[in-house]
């Protein structure tokens, strides 16, 4: 009987240390995203390490500055720009793939409609 007891304990207590385990794996994994998100909003829109080379070469083509050189072409101000989601810094751009300044501009700047 007294063994049967020690197992009973025993069975116990390992599925209170599983689902401890899981409990805190959930919650680490769960953690991870955020943590992630608030590395990508520290990281400046001139970061451009995760642009691939053809979306490079588009920015260069189109004369993308981060500062517009004329403030009235500003990227804030173009109909292609794509302003930043609720929880990021950076914009983007219909015409090439990256972060974009909502102060830069480049040359195919159009207005907005009224
Ligand atoms: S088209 Fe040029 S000015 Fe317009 S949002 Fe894109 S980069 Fe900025």
């Amino acid at each position: 009987m007294t063994s049967n007891f020690n197992r009973r304990q025993f069975f116990r207590q390992s599925l209170y240390s599983s689902v401890s385990f899981v409990s805190a794996a959930w919650w680490i994994t769960g953690c991870s995203p955020s943590e992630k998100k608030k590395e990508y909003q520290l990281k400046s829109c001139q970061d451009l390490s995760e642009v691939s080379e053809v979306e490079l070469a588009k920015r260069k083509q189109f004369a993308y500055e981060t500062r517009a050189s004329d403030p009235l072409k500003k990227c804030m101000d173009c109909k292609l720009f794509l302003p930043p989601r609720l929880d990021e810094s950076c914009g983007g751009c219909s015409l090439f793939k990256g972060p974009v300044e909502a102060e830069g501009s480049c040359t195919y700047w159009a207005p907005l409609e009224a």
